[in-house]
């Protein structure tokens, strides 16, 4: 009987294997497609700052809509891509349109803010990369002071030596440096002390329970500390109750993100947002 639940086992287990495994090779196959077609789109979700009342900034996410396998999470396909090598030309993409979305609204004088732009590991690592974002801020014209890159920790782990070059060539620019799900990854203190950064961000599985789990108001307490003591930002992901804004703004964090003040936005509906926004900080 033993035998037969674990051969049983086995055959479950390897089945769905297979089902992964077709359902990966399916998603590369489309994503190449996609990459060939510049079949993404970006959505924006505003960063906002309470104390002084204005959205500072947008994150830029991917969304990708394939014809046949219909929406497809980030969470799905930027593994993929990353596996396969297809995040350079995708994240190529993202950094042009992006930078050229936000200067056109900076031109259109619609409104001024940074754009945060999520980098992969195999992007940062890139010997090009700095010379890219280089080329790409002369080509759309954006001020750089409006680029922020969000890198997470373990980008900055894989090569020590090369990173920290990296980042001082890219602050060089006058860009912004962000660590992504800040708290997640192997941290040490000692990139904090020596790498140029400029914002922590309090990644959201420390957000989603704060005000109920003491663990994550001790973790989340003491990342606002570290930020404020270095002099850097620090900002909330994830914020989604008006008890989690509280909590963070009794300990003088007001930066914040998520679906309390608004999900991500194709680009119409955050111009509509933007427009919208004196009047919807009036009653904040
Ligand atoms: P991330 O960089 O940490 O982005 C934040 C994610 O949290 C986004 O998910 C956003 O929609 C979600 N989020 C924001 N506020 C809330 C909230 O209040 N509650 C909840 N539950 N979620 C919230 P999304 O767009 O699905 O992206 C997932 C991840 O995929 C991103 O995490 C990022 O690591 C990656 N990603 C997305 N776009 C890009 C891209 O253009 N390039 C690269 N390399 N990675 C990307
Ligand atoms: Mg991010
Ligand atoms: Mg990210
Ligand atoms: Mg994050």
């Amino acid at each position: 009987y033993a035998k037969e639940t674990g051969k049983n086992h086995y055959q479950y287990f390897s089945s769905t294997l297979k089902t992964a495994h077709s359902e990966k090779l399916k998603i590369e196959k489309q994503l190449r497609k996609a990459v060939d077609y510049g079949n993404f789109e970006l959505y924006f979700q505003p960063q906002i700052d309470l104390s002084q009342k204005e959205v500072f900034g947008v994150e830029a996410l991917l969304r990708w809509n394939d014809p046949t396998l219909g929406n497809i999470s980030p969470g799905q396909f930027i593994p993929i891509a990353e596996e396969t090598g297809l995040i350079i030309p995708m994240g190529d993409w993202v950094i042009e349109q992006a930078c050229q979305k936000a200067k056109q609204w900076v031109d259109r004088g619609l409104f001024n803010i940074q754009m945060a732009i999520n980098i992969s590991p195999l992007q940062f690592q890139r010997p090009d990369f700095v010379e890219k974002i280089r080329h790409v801020l002369r080509k759309t014209g954006l001020p750089p002071s409006y680029l922020d890159l969000e890198i997470t920790e373990n980008d900055l782990i894989y090569d020590r030596e090369e990173s920290f070059h990296t980042l001082e060539r890219l602050k060089e620019l006058g860009i912004r440096i962000s660590i992504d799900d800040f708290g997640t990854g192997y941290s040490s203190f000692s990139y904090l002390k020596h790498f140029p950064i400029d914002t922590l961000k309090i990644d959201q599985s420390f957000i989603k329970d704060l005000t109920s789990n003491p663990q994550d108001q001790a973790i989340v307490t003491s990342i606002i500390d570290l930020a404020q003591n270095m002099n850097l930002r620090v900002i909330a992901e994830g914020v989604e109750t008006e008890d989690i804004v509280r909590f963070l703004n009794e300990r003088n964090c007001y930066e914040m993100q998520g679906f309390l003040y608004s999900k991500p936005l194709p680009e119409k509906d955050l111009e509509r947002f933007m427009l919208r926004r004196e009047n919807w900080f009036a009653t904040l």
